[in-house]
């Protein structure tokens, strides 16, 4: 490759306490809980809006918050979904015992709602915000692991902005990778790539129809009716993995369909041949449901989503590596800033039977927890090995593949968020950095802001290995 050298001025502008890169659910909770810890916080947002993938991606409902007996997703994750629930963004039939106790229920909500609300909270907490603005190159010195600023990019140009803390909530790690810190990327680093989606909105569906079709002839995912389409040729892609259409408002229906297969999510051109391809299944989708599933007669589709659902693309390398031994030890930390539940979800890599079944088994018996359970979430998997001001929250922190298929979810995300912003600001006002921060207060801290951390032992040292 041949390289052109770009020579530039670009405008240095005032700098902040903390910038966060991306506002997801990760993002909007470490940016808030920055802010609220006293640092002068700058969001940088390449989209219109927050919500990341909730939002932009429609993926318009919460994993489970409870593990059956009682809550496990506290701070800033719950207020907003309490917000929701009191201003009626939620689904008609949520009750707060979904995300207070019960065992694995899904919490639709509003995009719109959420979206709102999330500009709100930023405000509020006095979050300086900046929309369809891209992070597109970072200053950091790698051999000390220090970031000293980011170029970004929006409608008025190119500007460079310095900060004391910088958290990565990209979803992609495309920070963390801008300042060199050492990252997985699958593909690359692993032999298969788990698979996006395209998710679309349908109206006009009559869901008492629906349900009462489902409960007869069996759920979704073991329902014959898929492979029935299938023979009859309605679809472009042979996909007998139905995720499914979930209830998000009175006609209104989410697809949570179409795998986009082996996709290298860092790869412009893979994104854009595949978000096409993922428009032309949303029409398959169409049909199929139109044709096949009583209720679904007069549906319309209203729309794709403007975000690709990637499930894995990169992930940093960590001071921690969250493993699967961990999971399965149903492992507690004294460092950990959240506690999670989810089965290790793991879409099949392509469309053959044997992958069906694997999915069908890993998620029915051997990696899934039980009522009650929960595995710790620690700190040390948000900081890039020995980097001193960067912080990786959300999809891209650092686990291995199969337990990232549970904590890449939307509340696992938001606690990691939640962490990764108080501890930048921890380590702005103690003098800490990243890598040697002062765990113990970092626990406190979140406990007082509402997480839920039911450690016994609480340590200074965060838990240090990257067996993966
Ligand atoms: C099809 C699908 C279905 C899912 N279903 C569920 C579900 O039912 N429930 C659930 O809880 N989770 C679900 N998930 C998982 C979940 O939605 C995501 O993994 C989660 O949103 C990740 O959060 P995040 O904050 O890390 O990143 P994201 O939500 O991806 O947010 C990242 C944000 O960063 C912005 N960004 C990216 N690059 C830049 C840049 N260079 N500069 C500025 N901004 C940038 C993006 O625009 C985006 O807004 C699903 C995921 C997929 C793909």
């Amino acid at each position: 490759m041949s390289f052109y050298v770009l020579k530039r001025n670009v405008p240095i502008e005032e700098s902040y306490d903390v910038v966060v890169a991306g506002g997801g659910p990760a993002g909007a909770a470490a940016a808030v809980c920055a802010a609220r810890s006293g640092a002068k916080t700058l969001l940088i947002e390449a989209t219109g809006c927050l919500g990341g993938m909730g939002t932009s991606g429609l993926v318009t409902a919460f994993d489970p918050m409870a593990n059956g007996v009682e809550a496990m997703v506290g701070g800033f994750m719950r207020e907003v979904v309490e917000e929701l629930y009191e201003r009626k963004f939620l689904g008609s039939k949520v009750t707060p015992e979904q995300w207070r106790k019960h065992f694995l229920a899904w919490i639709p909500f509003n995009v719109e709602g959420y979206k709102l609300i999330l500009d709100e909270k930023m405000t509020a907490a006095g979050v300086e915000v900046r929309f369809f603005t891209r992070v597109i190159d970072a200053e950091a010195d790698a051999s000390d692991k220090r970031v000293k600023g980011i170029v970004i990019h929006n409608i008025e140009g190119y500007s460079f902005i310095a900060a004391k803390a910088f958290i990565d909530c990209t979803g992609d790690a495309v920070l963390a990778d801008l300042c060199g810190a050492d990252c997985w990327e699958a593909g690359r680093d692993t032999p298969r790539i788990m698979p996006a989606t395209l998710p679309s909105l349908f109206a006009g569906i009559d869901w008492e129809r629906v349900r009462r079709y489902w409960k007869e002839e069996g759920h979704e995912q073991g329902n014959g009716v898929i492979r029935k389409g299938i023979a009859d040729g309605m679809f472009v892609q042979p996909d007998p993995f139905l995720v499914g259409m979930s209830q998000i408002g009175p006609t209104v229906g989410y697809l949570n369909g179409g795998h986009l297969f082996n996709l290298n999510a860092l790869r412009c051109s893979e994104l854009s041949r595949n978000v096409m391809l993922g428009r032309r299944i949303a029409q398959d989708y169409l049909a199929f449901y139109r044709k096949y599933i009583p209720g679904y007669e007069k549906m319309e589709h209203v729309t794709t989503a403007s975000l690709i659902g990637v499930r894995e693309s990169r992930r940093i390398k960590g001071e921690y590596v969250l493993n699967i031994d961990d999971y399965m030890a149903r492992r507690e930390f004294p460092d950990q800033i959240g506690i999670f539940n989810k089965f290790v979800d793991i879409h099949p890599y392509d469309t053959s039977e044997e992958e069906y079944q694997r999915f069908m088994k890993e998620k029915d018996q051997q990696l899934r927890m039980n009522v009650g359970e929960s595995f710790g979430i620690p700190y040390g998997i948000l900081v890039p090995k020995g980097w001193q001001n960067l912080w990786v929250a959300g999809r891209c922190a650092s686990s291995d593949v199969r337990v990232h298929g549970s904590i890449r979810v939307q509340p696992a995300c938001a606690m990691m968020g939640q962490a990764a912003g108080t501890a930048a600001a921890q380590s702005i006002r103690l003098k800490q950095s990243a890598c040697e921060l002062d765990t113990a207060e970092l626990v406190t801290t979140l406990r007082k802001d509402n997480a839920l951390l039911p450690q016994k032992e609480i340590s200074s040292e965060m838990t240090r290995g990257s067996a993966t």
